[in-house]
């Protein structure tokens, strides 16, 4: 599994990254993006949860 980051929408709230650092960190303009090519079976759901929680609904899993 990967996840995404779609950066046009996201706002830079920081709560995928709260909730999955695994996954996500936020760079240096304050936006979240995907720091691994893989989804470590260890994070997918916390990974699906940060999906679902971010605000602005720009995260996929695929
Ligand atoms: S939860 Fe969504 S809006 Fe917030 S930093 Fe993550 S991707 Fe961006």
């Amino acid at each position: 599994m990967k996840a995404r980051v779609d950066r046009e929408k996201c706002i830079g709230c920081g709560l995928c990254t709260n909730i999955c650092p695994e996954v996500f960190e936020l760079d240096e303009e304050g936006l979240a993006r995907v720091k691994v090519s893989e989804i470590p079976e260890s994070s997918a759901e916390a990974a699906g949860e940060a999906a679902d929680s971010c605000p602005a609904e720009a995260i996929s899993i695929e």
